[in-house]
Parts: C-alpha cells; sequence; structure tokens
C-alpha cells in the first residue's frame, strides 16, 4: 500500500507541524488554509514538558526562546484598583524548567519557515470530502475536486472537516460553561511587560504589555450558561461581553470602550471537543479539530505538536499501512489527551471565583497548577521513529 499523497487542511499550529514531520519521513504533504494569510498576533501559547524535547529535535528551539514573551510582572488588584498579590519571573505564566511562552503568530511564522518547499495554499474551502477504499475526493467550493491518498484536519475547535466526514454522535462538543474574549488595546496604563489581573464574581479582566510598548492586549473571562444565539456573530459577541461587565469596574469600563477599534476581537466559548476514535477511513483529526483541551488547560499547543509527531511518525513507522498508523495515534495519544483535558476542567474550576480572588488563593492556585502543570505535560513518552 503506498501513501503518499496527503492532504493537511488548516495552517494554525497543529497542521505546519505534521507537515513538517511527514516530509522529514518521506511523505508529500500539501497544506491548505481558509485564511488569506497567516494571523499575525494572537494569544500567547506555551512550549512545555515533552514539547520541549520535541521542538529542539525539530531545531526550533533556539529560535523559539528567541521570540519568546518577557511577562516578569503579574499584578493581581481587586475591583478599586489596590494591589492584592504579586507574582515575578516565570511564575506568572506557570512556567519551569525551560519552558517558554510564545505569541501564537510568531510560533506560526516560524513553523511556516521550517516547512519552506511544501506546497501551502490559502484561501482555500472545502465543500465536501468523499472517500472509499482507493483515496479520498476532496471537493472545493470554487468548483475543484482533487485526490489524494490521506486528509488530516487540523481546522481548529471548530473544524469543518469534523462536520464533513464524522457523524453528530461521533464526537461532543463540550461546552465548560465560561467565555473568553482577548483583542488589543493601545497601552493606556503604560505597562512594561507586565500583566495586572482583576478577577471578582466569577469575572476576569486582564491587560498585559509586553514587546511593543504601544500596544497591550485585553482579555475578559467569565462564567455564564446563557448560550449566544449565534455565537459567530461579532456584533452580538460584543454587546454580551458590555453586558456582563457593565458593573465590573476597574479598568473593564476603559478596555470595553477601545474595543470598538480593536481590529482583532477574538470571543468563543471555552469547550473541549471529546471523541472516541479521531480516524475515519482515510481521514484523520489533529489538534483541537480532534481532542481540544480548551485554552484554560494551557495544553493544546502542546496536544497538538505532540498529535502531529505521533501520527506522522506512526505512518512511517507502518510502512503505508494508514489503518494501522491511524490505530497506533488513536491508542498513543489517547491517554495524554485525557490526562489533559481533565486538567483543563480542574483548572476551569480554580479560575473565576464568587468573591474577590485574595493573594491566599491566588498563591495556592499557582502553587497547585505548576505542581499539576508538570505532571501533565509530561504524560507521555515519545517513541523515536
Ligand atoms: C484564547 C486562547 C488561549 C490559548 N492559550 C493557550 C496556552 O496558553 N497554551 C497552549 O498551549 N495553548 C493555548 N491555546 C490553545 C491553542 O491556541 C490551540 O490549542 C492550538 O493552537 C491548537 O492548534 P490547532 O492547529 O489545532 O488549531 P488552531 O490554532 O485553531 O488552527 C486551525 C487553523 O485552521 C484554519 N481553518 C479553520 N477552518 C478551516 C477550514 N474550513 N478550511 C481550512 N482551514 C481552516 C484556521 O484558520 C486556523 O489557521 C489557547 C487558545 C485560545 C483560543
Amino acid at each position: 500500500m503506498s501513501i503518499n499523497k496527503i492532504l493537511v487542511i488548516g495552517a494554525g499550529i497543529a497542521g505546519p507541524t505534521v507537515c513538517y514531520w511527514l516530509k522529514r519521513f518521506g511523505f508529500s504533504p500539501v497544506l491548505i488554509e481558509k485564511s488569506t494569510d497567516i494571523r499575525k498576533g494572537g494569544q500567547a501559547l506555551d512550549i512545555r514538558g515533552v514539547v520541549i524535547n520535541l521542538v529542539k529535535k525539530m531545531g526550533l528551539y533556539e529560535q523559539i526562546c528567541g521570540m519568546r514573551t518577557r511577562v516578569t510582572l503579574g499584578r493581581y488588584v481587586d475591583t478599586a484598583g489596590n494591589t492584592l498579590h504579586e507574582e515575578r519571573g516565570e511564575r506568572v505564566g506557570f512556567r519551569q524548567d525551560g519552558e517558554v511562552e510564545i505569541i501564537r503568530g510568531d510560533l506560526i511564522e516560524i513553523l511556516m519557515d521550517a516547512i519552506q518547499g511544501i506546497p501551502c495554499l490559502f484561501n482555500q474551502l472545502i465543500s465536501r470530502i468523499e472517500q472509499n477504499d482507493d483515496g479520498v475526493n476532496v471537493h472545493f467550493k470554487d468548483g475543484r475536486n482533487e485526490y489524494y491518498d490521506l486528509v488530516i484536519g487540523a481546522d481548529g475547535i471548530h473544524s469543518a472537516t469534523r462536520r464533513m466526514v464524522f457523524d453528530k454522535d461521533e464526537y461532543k462538543f463540550v461546552n465548560l460553561g465560561s467565555y473568553l474574549s482577548i483583542f488589543s488595546i493601545p497601552n493606556y496604563l503604560k505597562l512594561k511587560h507586565t500583566e495586572m489581573l482583576c478577577e471578582a464574581n466569577q469575572k476576569m479582566a486582564t491587560i498585559t504589555s509586553d514587546h511593543n510598548p504601544k500596544m497591550a492586549t485585553a482579555a475578559f473571562m467569565f462564567r455564564s450558561q446563557y448560550i449566544l444565539n449565534n455565537i459567530r456573530d461579532e456584533n452580538e459577541q460584543k454587546q454580551f461581553l458590555r453586558d456582563t461587565f457593565q458593573n465590573f469596574r476597574w479598568e473593564a469600563p476603559k478596555m470595553l470602550e477601545l474595543m470598538s477599534n480593536s481590529d482583532d476581537f477574538y470571543f468563543d466559548s471555552i469547550a473541549q471537543i471529546k471523541m472516541k476514535s479521531w480516524t475515519k477511513g482515510r481521514v484523520a483529526l489533529l489538534g483541537d479539530a480532534g481532542y481540544c483541551a480548551s485554552p484554560l488547560s494551557g495544553q493544546g499547543n502542546n496536544l497538538a505538536l505532540v498529535g502531529a509527531y505521533i501520527l506522522a511518525g506512526e505512518l512511517k513507522k507502518a510502512g503505508g499501512d494508514y489503518a494501522q498508523a491511524f490505530n497506533r495515534y488513536n491508542e498513543l495519544l489517547h491517554p495524554f489527551v485525557e490526562a489533559n483535558q481533565k486538567f483543563g476542567i480542574w483548572v476551569s474550576e480554580s479560575f473565576l471565583v464568587e468573591n474577590e480572588v485574595s493573594k491566599e488563593i491566588a498563591e495556592e492556585r499557582s502553587d497547585n497548577i505548576l505542581k499539576e502543570m508538570k505532571i501533565v505535560s509530561n504524560a507521555i513518552s515519545l517513541p523515536e521513529y
């Protein structure tokens, strides 16, 4: 059985990484992305646990360290702006032992550089995927159709590949009961490599400024059982955010006023994807598309990087027997995903407390997160391929 032509959908973290390993292992991947370009900026992702060695194997660790974030002060304040507690150094981002944080867009840029030579096509949308014993017929929205030996869906938590290939009872989209919004605003507080956090009444607002002294990142997180009519409608999202934080005080009113001029508004429910199998026939899901652990786990990036390595490595090891490789991918990755999803739920329950967060709560929470994070980010031994 020969497997060569592989379509990878989604140029986020998982897509370019699996392309890197597939090429290194002798396959010919093609990467497609629905956006017209790579999205710059975005939220910060962590390189932790077993993934430190993985990015070293890819020769990318030094480059990642060169572009890492440098937030060195985390200041918790009450809703009147009084300082409650401060964290310094790597503890601000719950990091230890060589772990680094990098902005999502910067990591994607590094990964895209590492896969130069692999065809990467933007502005591509698929309308239908059909498969049989011989291959996968991919129909594009512009009328083209192309045949591939395998298709890998790395198209994020709202994966269209998952919807097109898997039945509704083969996956669960589990809302964890909270929402997250992130957008850029001017650094009007003149913060220097600092994050300010205000958490009260099951809501949290943060402002961070790092490399660019002119700009800051505003983030809002809150619990709510309310389900938006159309979760993808930006106006509805912004109104929901304003309504939720209207009595919050601290810097929230100013941050929300500045939201109107922001050009990178992000909003989503905090959710996990649960599936028994991430593969069906000749199609495999990778990263958030198959096993999102929620942004709060801080491990989505690491799951995507580990998943990409194992999927490509098992295809190499099985010598083209994709069914065998897919079985091993499911088998090897499930315990790691489950440990990290469980951790994501635990973190989600320990944030957004009922009253104002105290120094004791913040300190104890940081200690517990650091301890648990170390365990879950190392909860797999990576095979050599
Ligand atoms: C706010 C936030 C904070 C986070 N914080 C952390 C953190 O601290 N640490 C951490 O490790 N992880 C964190 N994560 C998670 C992390 O971003 C993801 O888990 C990780 O990027 C997974 O990558 P992915 O490639 O699977 O998906 P994504 O990064 O979502 O990439 C999917 C790609 O597919 C493209 N796409 C979507 N639909 C289609 C389509 N139909 N056709 C073609 N292309 C398509 C998208 O445009 C995108 O480029 C966070 C996530 C969010 C949203």
